[in-house]
């Protein structure tokens, strides 16, 4: 099953709920992953079903880089604020360099995000 990790910076998360709203009938076909505070936020404001890692400042970010690692990854949104210094931004460069290096897709804007979800939901088709 196609598997996406969905992560967003806390002022992208209600662009993040958003998005997960506008492509729910896809997204709930696709087996689900997310960083802690955007997984909650997704399960509970929407009717997916999201495995939860840790908070990205805990180590979340790692996590989903470990998938990739792993190739059990098809696609990230990473929502990112590009405005705002993160605690955790090495994990979050490690993340974007294996992503990299797996040639797994990472959007992190609406718009980039919305282009990979249309290329996954044409190769279900
Ligand atoms: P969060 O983590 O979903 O737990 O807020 C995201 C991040 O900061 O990378």
């Amino acid at each position: 099953m196609t598997r996406v990790a969905l992560i967003a910076h806390d002022d992208e998360k209600p662009e993040m709920i958003d998005l997960v709203r506008a492509y729910e009938d896809l997204l709930a076909g696709f087996d689900l992953v997310g960083t802690g505070t955007t997984g909650q936020r997704i399960t509970d404001e929407t009717g997916l079903d999201v495995e939860r890692k840790q908070s990205g400042r805990l180590g979340g970010d790692v996590q989903i880089g470990a998938e990739v690692a792993a190739d059990e990854l098809d696609a990230i949104v990473f929502l990112r604020d590009p405005l705002t210094a993160q605690p955790h931004e090495p994990d979050i460069s490690a993340l974007l360099r294996i992503c990299d290096v797996h040639d797994v897709p990472l959007a992190t804007t609406r718009t980039s995000a919305e282009y990979v979800l249309d290329g996954l939901a044409r190769d279900t088709e």
